[in-house]
C-alpha cells in the first residue's frame, strides 16, 4: 500500500496520497512553480485537510496556494475547500451545481445516521472516522466550460471537462510539461470505480481520451498513482459491466439479477466490488430512463450493506 502524505512526481507536481482509498478516502494533487501552487481537490474531512494544508505550508519557498481545483463534485473532493477559502476555487458548471445542491454534505450526516438500514448505518461509520469539526460549505468562485488553460509561475495546466461520466461535471487536471494527469474519480486504481451520472459508454470514452494523452503519472481520485498502462484493467471492467448490463437487459433480468449473475472473477482482488450493483443500474437507466429512475439511497443501501466488511475494517484499525 502507498504511504500517506505528499509525493513528490517531479517537475513541481505532487501527489497527496490518502491510502487506502476507499469510501471518503481521496487524493489531491499539487502543482508549484514561482511560489505559486495550485491544488487539486481539498480532502473529506478536516483533520486530513488540514494536514494537506501543512504538508504544502511546509515544502520549500511555502507556495501561496492561489488557485484550487475541484474535480467534480463529492464532497471527498471539495469538503476541505474551508482551508483554502481564499484562493480561487475553479470548477466546471455542472460540479458547482452538485455542490450547491448535494444532498450528503456534511450538515446532513446525523440525520441520515438514523435508522436500522446499512445507508443509516454507513453514515454511523463516517461519523466516527471523519472529523468534520468546524466544516462549513465553501463553493467554487470561478466556472469554466470545455477547456480552460491555468498558469502557476512558469507551468502551465489544462482544465478539461470529460463529464458527464462518474458525475456530471468531472474535470481533469493536465500538467503537459510533466507529463502528470489528475484525473479525480474518472479513475479509481486497485479497487472498483463507481459511476454515478454515465452514461458508461462515455466513462470508456474517457479512459480513452486519457490514454491519449500518453501521461507519465497519474493521480487517480482513490487509490495508488498509476501510469497510462493502469488504465486499462478500469478500461476492461468498464466495458465488461457494460456488455453484461445490456445483455442481462434484453434477456429480461432485473439490476439486482444481473449484479447477481455477473462474472467478476477476473477482479476478485479489487475491494468494493459491490459498486458493481450501480454501474449495472446506470447501463439499465440508459436503455430504459422511465423505468430504471437513480434512486441513490436505495442503491447505497445494496452497495454498502454488500461491503460493510471493507469499510467496518477500517473503523476497527
Ligand atoms: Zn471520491
Amino acid at each position: 500500500m502507498s504511504d500517506r502524505g505528499l509525493q513528490d512526481l517531479g517537475d513541481g507536481c505532487h501527489a497527496w496520497l490518502e491510502p487506502p482509498g476507499c469510501w471518503g478516502f481521496a487524493n489531491s494533487g499539487l502543482v508549484v512553480d514561482g511560489g505559486q501552487a495550485l491544488l487539486v481537490d481539498t480532502q473529506n474531512d478536516m483533520r486530513m485537510a488540514q494536514d494537506l494544508r501543512a504538508a504544502i505550508d511546509g515544502l520549500v519557498g511555502r507556495p501561496v496556494v492561489d488557485q484550487v481545483v475541484n474535480t467534480h463534485g463529492d464532497g471527498d473532493h471539495w469538503n476541505g475547500n474551508v482551508l483554502f477559502s481564499d484562493a480561487t476555487i475553479i470548477a466546471s458548471e455542472p460540479t458547482l451545481a452538485d455542490i450547491r445542491g448535494h444532498w450528503l454534505d456534511p450538515s446532513k450526516i446525523d440525520d441520515y445516521a438514523i435508522g436500522d438500514n446499512a445507508f443509516a448505518e454507513f453514515m454511523r461509520w463516517r461519523q466516527c472516522v471523519f472529523d468534520y469539526t468546524g466544516w462549513r460549505p465553501v463553493h467554487p468562485n470561478q466556472t469554466y466550460a470545455g477547456e480552460l488553460a491555468l498558469s502557476v509561475g512558469h507551468r502551465e495546466v489544462e482544465l478539461s471537462e470529460l463529464g458527464p461520466a462518474h458525475t456530471s461535471g468531472d474535470t481533469i487536471a493536465w500538467v503537459p510539461h510533466a507529463g502528470v494527469l489528475f484525473s479525480g474519480d474518472l479513475l479509481f486504481t486497485a479497487s472498483t470505480p463507481i459511476m454515478w451520472a454515465g452514461p458508461l459508454s462515455n466513462c470508456l470514452d474517457v479512459c480513452d481520451r486519457i490514454l491519449a494523452l500518453e501521461p507519465r503519472v497519474i493521480v487517480p481520485g482513490h487509490g495508488p498513482l498509476i501510469d497510462a498502462a493502469g488504465v486499462r484493467p478500469v478500461r476492461e471492467y468498464l466495458a465488461h459491466v457494460q456488455g453484461f448490463a445490456v445483455e442481462s437487459y434484453h434477456a429480461g433480468r432485473s439490476p439486482a439479477e444481473a449484479y447477481q449473475a455477473i462474472d467478476l472473477a477476473r477482479y476478485a482482488d479489487w475491494p468494493h466490488l459491490s459498486r458493481t450493483y450501480q454501474n449495472i443500474r446506470l447501463v439499465y437507466r440508459e436503455l430504459d430512463p422511465e423505468r430504471f429512475t437513480a434512486d441513490v439511497r436505495e442503491t447505497l443501501d445494496l452497495v454498502y450493506g454488500d461491503d460493510h466488511g471493507s469499510w467496518r475494517a477500517i473503523g476497527d484499525a
